[in-house]
């Protein structure tokens, strides 16, 4: 490729609106364009670095023996409706009619799809087991389309599905995938780590989310130096239970799920329970188990907002926890027993939330609010304490000291057992003639968002830094001057040879001076700059700068390939 010919429009100023430097350099250095809030276009050069990290996904998800499809965008409600996701999904869904009013969404995700594509052709245990998976774009109306394609609402994903017998099936499908995702982000050159994750609703310890590790990232973790301890903060079980909560959650455990239950949580926070006469159970996108108990009378003032994740910082999935909370009656997911709290931090000073005009809807079973709108209704001002895990908290494995980083979740690994082929009645016969549920799993590795994590783990106050495996191109050969003829011939020699040879390279053909050119390499972040000057023709000396170290090295015309391997 010849850089005159190149289409990416690098750009001086950093666009305002880009808040996280993945955005920034990407918006500066051509790689994107925005199309609409978390929507983007990709251009040629961000294209050829996601099909690089496409190319590793799907190496890996084939070599586990996964099967590569492609199911459609456009999903008919029925199905949505027969898991009773169309309304839990809520506003995340992006939905639309056709021209005789039938109901469709945009996939935010495939599990019914694949699932009923399952039932119908798979009948008995000999078809089993069966990974499937597609590389795709997905869609969700994300409530805060952000930081560019880290939080998009069209992104892309590859999502495999897995359907087994049974458990024993379902948990090497599981290791399966999860040593495929430890191969993917190894072999993208990235430093990650696989953190425990809360499974949601499903309970158990049946997901892991793969972080790539960066200061930026939306996701704080929590992992031990010592043992193989790593979780995210909302599923480490760092809090000492005292023996009073101890003693709260088993009795009530016993009891009947509901208001008793509360009770003793109520108890525990120190609220009078007498004066909780509301409790709120929501479940929220992100999975996890928002518990509100809303004090005063039917005049609802005050709300303690409870996440079984624990309000552990004020970050996206609280206050979409309570955007949700306040916003959807949908969600509604019935009285909450302790069972569902065991992991719950409460928070001293829970989220406080004023709210005015409230009005508290039905009352039984099923309580929710209606008519409140969130920016009439109440100023969405979250007060917080909150209580950050120290580095200095006990790792519950070995008790050595844990460690907190930062993290984007790359990808997630997870255990769906049968919620979804129970729902959609996927069953096959056993070799004992039974009939039963298949045993599922879920895997999504979000492959724009990886190309965006690369860059926040890889920069300088220059640009971009590629790890070679995901690069747009290894090399850039820039000739000093393109007047100058031996300069460009020895260039456009080097530019062919690199081809030929596996290192792919672009030339900088442009009449610019040296300095934009160089400008532009280190912003691109091509991992190689082989420069034409003067000293290569006169000296036989080609300069080859390596981007991530900023060492010089000399080589001779004859040694510059070997040089660089
Ligand atoms: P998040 O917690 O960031 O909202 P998620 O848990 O909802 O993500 P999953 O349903 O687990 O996401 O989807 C699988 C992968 O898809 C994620 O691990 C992530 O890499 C990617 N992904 C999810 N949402 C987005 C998005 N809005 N933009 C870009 N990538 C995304
Ligand atoms: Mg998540
Ligand atoms: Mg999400
Ligand atoms: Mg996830």
């Amino acid at each position: 490729m010849r850089v005159s010919q190149l289409f990416a429009p690098t750009l001086r100023e950093t666009p305002a609106e880009a808040e996280v430097i993945s955005h920034q350099l990407m918006l500066r250095a051509g790689f994107i364009r925005k199309a609409a809030g978390g929507i983007y276009s990709y251009l040629p050069l961000a294209w050829r670095v996601l099909k690089k990290i496409e190319t590793i996904v799907r190496e890996e998800m084939d070599a586990k023996g996964g099967q590569e499809l492609s199911m459609p965008i456009i999903q008919p409600a029925e199905m949505w409706q027969e898991t009773g996701r169309w309304s839990v999904y809520g506003d995340e869904m992006f939905r639309l009619k056709d021209r005789h009013n039938r109901n469709f969404c945009l996939g935010p995700t495939h599990e019914e799809m694949i699932t009923t594509i399952v039932r119908g052709d798979v009948r008995s245990y000999r078809q089993l087991p069966l990974m499937l998976y597609q590389i795709q774009n997905k869609y969700r109306d994300e409530i805060r389309p952000r930081f560019g394609l880290m939080r998009g609402r069209e992104f892309i994903m590859k999502d495999l599905y897995s359907f087994d017998r049974d458990e024993a099936g379902l948990d090497e499908s599981y290791n399966k995938m999860y040593d495929a995702y430890t191969r993917i982000f190894t072999r993208c050159g990235l430093t990650f780590r696989a953190v425990e994750a809360d499974s949601g609703a499903i309970g158990g310890s049946g997901s892991h989310e793969f972080m790539v590790i960066a200061d930026s990232g939306e996701a704080a973790i929590v992992y031990c130096g010592d043992c193989e301890y790593a979780a995210n903060v909302e599923k480490a079980e760092l809090h000492p239970i005292t023996p009073d909560t101890e003693e709260a959650l088993s009795l009530s455990e016993k009891e009947t799920p509901g208001m008793k239950s509360i009770a003793n949580v109520c108890q525990y926070l120190g609220i009078n329970p007498e004066k909780t006469i509301k409790t709120l159970a929501y479940q929220t996108d992100t999975g996890s188990l928002v518990l509100a108990l809303v004090r005063g009378d039917h005049e609802v003032n005050e709300i303690k907002l409870l996440n079984k994740v624990g309000c552990l910082q004020l970050n996206m999935a609280s206050e979409e926890a309570i955007a949700t909370l306040i916003g959807s009656q949908a969600g509604y997911i019935g009285p909450v027993g302790l069972a569902d709290l065991k992991n719950v931090t409460i928070v001293a000073d829970a989220t406080v939330m004023k709210m005015h005009n409230a009005v508290c809807g039905a009352n039984k079973p099923d309580l929710h609010y209606v008519n409140v709108n969130p920016d009439r209704d109440f100023k969405p001002a979250i007060i917080a304490d909150i209580r950050l895990i120290q580095a200095s908290d006990p790792c519950p494995r070995c008790g050595a000291p844990v460690k907190t980083a930062r993290g984007i979740e790359a990808g997630q690994v997870f255990k769906l057992f049968t919620k979804y082929s129970t729902s959609l009645q996927a069953t096959f016969i056993d070799d004992d003639g039974k009939e039963k549920p298949m045993v599922m799993g879920c895997y999504g590795v979000g492959v724009s968002r990886t190309m965006a994590a690369a860059i926040e783990q890889n920069y300088d106050q220059n640009g971009i830094i590629w790890p070679v495996p995901i690069a747009p191109y290894h090399a850039v050969v820039v000739p000093v001057s393109i007047k100058d003829q031996a300069q460009m011939a020895l260039a456009e020699k080097i530019y062919q040879e690199l081809n030929a040879n596996g290192v792919e390279a672009v030339i900088d053909d442009r009449n610019e001076r040296p300095g934009v050119k160089f400008k532009d390499a280190d912003l691109i972040g091509y991992p190689l700059k082989v420069t034409v000057g003067p000293k290569a023709v006169n000296e036989n000396l080609i300069e080859v700068k390596v981007r991530r170290t900023g060492e010089t090295m000399y080589f001779g015309p004859d040694e510059y390939l070997a040089g660089i391997q």
